[in-house]
């Protein structure tokens, strides 16, 4: 009997630990009251996951081909770039 007439006061989400309205609750699948940004459907597979915007990742696969292509090109292009003239004959002189 000790509600304001209102209806809603502050509580804490268990989930986010923000302090929200009581009237942003909603029973999850399991029972526990949480905000409605928190709430969820029954995903219990899904439980784990992480932030979906989290973008740093552990890993991430390489491009092989490219790299190398890249390289191949970029050596071929390095000497191409040369003017031909005294440099080369220079080179053959040596
Ligand atoms: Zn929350």
């Amino acid at each position: 009997m000790n509600y304001h007439k209102k209806g809603a006061w502050n509580a804490i989400c268990p989930v986010c630990e923000f302090e929200k309205k009581s009237t942003d609750f909603k029973r999850r699948w399991d029972g526990q009251m949480v905000c409605s940004e928190c709430w969820e459907p029954r995903h219990p597979q899904e439980q784990v996951r992480g932030k979906p915007d989290d973008v740093s990742i552990p890993w991430s696969h390489p491009e092989p081909s490219s790299d190398t292509e890249q390289d191949t090109s970029g050596w071929a292009g390095e000497s191409g770039s040369y003017p031909a003239g005294t440099f080369d004959s220079n080179n053959g002189t040596l």
